[in-house]
């Protein structure tokens, strides 16, 4: 396989299917594949990227049994556990965040849904925000009825975030309690009612990587404007606790076939950033375009203007 080929195909408009043969993507040359995928990426997507922070507005006794999880009731771990954050503190955290520069905000709610009381007093916040502040506002509630996603929409919400954590074949082993199929409804009622999607995963959960390229293939047929990748960051007392991180090189061949499979999505790296050096320096050449940030997340370790400072070096516009 040229790689260097096909992403100027790419480029020039071809699109990989689910009919092609892409076992190559597991052992090509990840220099070139990386290399590939940073010309994709600097063609279709141009040079900036985008920050992106979140708020966990409601923490803790999920009744879903997702295995990588924190918050699941299922799970025994030491995650906070709080109902949904008073108004004010959502507000300061907002305009903390719109001062730094960053470009996106989500509350993001523990639980299988959001609605009743607690989807009332989202979107309150979210109309203040939207009002108050230039940030874009995200949201991540779970899975929502029609209804609700227009009630986010009206307030300011542009962009919806719902993970589909994994292939199609590999989720059953991952989450019983809700299947791939209510996050495929998620996606497509979220584009329905006008909203941009969010969707990505979760990669070192077991899987092969047939299901990571299964997942990318899946993003891909859905139009998912923005793809989070979270490399897995084991945590004790889930059903993740106790298995091996991923290698640097793995993340980095993971985004840059990312990249090949969604040419113009965002890629975004999420949760593991700490597993690479430099906090993932090098997979924004491997086709990532797009991070989260934040000075109190535990799972990126790094904070923002840290992370601005690094993107300025590597050549990137914030
Ligand atoms: S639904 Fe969300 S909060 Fe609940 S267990 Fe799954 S990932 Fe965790």
């Amino acid at each position: 396989m040229d790689i260097l080929k096909l992403a100027d195909e790419i480029i020039q408009g071809k699109r990989l299917k689910r009919t092609d043969d892409l076992s190559f993507f597991k052992n090509v040359d990840l220099d070139e594949l990386c290399h590939g995928a940073d010309l994709i990426r600097e063609k279709l997507c141009g040079n900036r990227v985008e920050l992106c922070s979140i708020i966990n507005g409601r923490s803790g006794r999920c009744s879903e049994n997702c295995k990588f999880c924190a918050q699941s009731a299922h799970h025994h771990t030491d995650v906070q556990v709080y109902d949904f954050l008073a108004e004010e503190k959502i507000i300061d955290d907002c305009e903390y965040h719109d001062k730094k520069g960053v470009h996106r905000y989500s509350i993001v709610t523990a639980g299988r849904t959001l609605e009743g009381e607690d989807l009332e007093k989202a979107c309150k916040a979210y109309k203040r925000m939207y009002e108050k502040f230039s940030i874009k506002l995200c949201a991540s509630h779970g899975i929502l009825t029609k209804d609700a996603f227009i009630r986010l929409k009206d307030s300011g919400v542009s962009m919806y975030h719902e993970n589909i954590e994994t292939s199609k074949r590999n989720f059953p082993n991952i989450c019983t309690t809700h299947n791939f199929e209510d996050k495929i409804n998620g996606i497509k009622l979220a584009h329905e009612v006008g909203l941009s999607v969010c969707s990505g995963g979760i990669i070192g959960m077991g899987e092969f990587f047939e299901d990571r390229i299964d997942m990318a293939l899946t993003l891909a047929e859905f139009e998912v404007e923005s793809i989070p990748i979270n490399a897995l960051m084991p945590i004790e007392g889930t059903g993740c606790g106790g298995i091996e991180v991923l290698s640097e090189n793995e993340i980095l061949r993971t985004t840059a076939m990312f990249r090949y499979l969604n040419p113009e999505s965002s890629i975004r790296l999420a949760a593991g950033r700490i597993l690479m050096e430099n906090s993932g320096a090098k997979a924004f050449k491997a086709g990532v375009n797009a991070t989260i940030t934040g000075d109190m997340l535990t799972t990126s370790g790094n904070n923002i203007d840290e992370d601005k400072d690094m993107l300025i070096s590597l050549g990137f516009e914030i």
